[in-house]
This record gives structure tokens, C-alpha cells and sequence, in this order.
């Protein structure tokens, strides 16, 4: 079974278990309530928060190479009138 990170609504503890796949949360180590939500680990996080800068990234290159191919293109052009 996959061992998951969770976090009391309750409380605020944050605890580890194994829970199956689509199964409800488990209750609380600390308090016991059944107020639990799953959290994502802290690597999972950090791809997250990446992702919006590469893609910026990704973005700037996809239009630096808009310009230079325009720019290729105007010089062939002119060669052509040449
Ligand atoms: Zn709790």
C-alpha cells in the first residue's frame, strides 16, 4: 500500500499512512478526528511551483526562435531582390 501525507483539519498534525487507493482519508493520530486531507509531499510541491517558470522559459525560447526565423526570412528576401 502507498504510504501517503496527510494533514488534520482539525489540529493541524500532519501525519503519514497507508491508506488504498480512493479510500477516505484516516483519522488523525493526535486528536482522532476524521477531519484529514491528503497533502502532497514536499517534492511533489516544489515541481509544481517550477513548472511556471519553464514554461515561461519555454515560452521565450519558442519566440526567439519566431524571430529569428523572420528574421531569416527578410534576409532571404532581399537577397532575392539583389
Ligand atoms: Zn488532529
Amino acid at each position: 500500500m502507498p504510504l501517503y501525507d496527510f494533514e488534520c483539519n482539525a489540529c493541524g498534525a500532519r501525519f503519514e499512512a497507508q491508506t488504498p487507493a480512493g479510500a477516505q482519508p484516516p483519522a488523525c493520530d493526535t486528536c482522532a478526528s476524521p477531519d484529514t486531507r491528503r497533502v502532497f509531499s514536499t517534492f511533489a510541491l516544489w515541481k509544481i511551483n517550477k513548472t511556471p517558470g519553464e514554461r515561461r522559459r519555454n515560452e521565450a525560447e519558442r519566440r526567439d526562435f519566431k524571430e529569428r526565423k523572420r528574421e531569416e526570412h527578410r534576409r532571404e528576401q532581399r537577397k532575392g531582390d539583389a
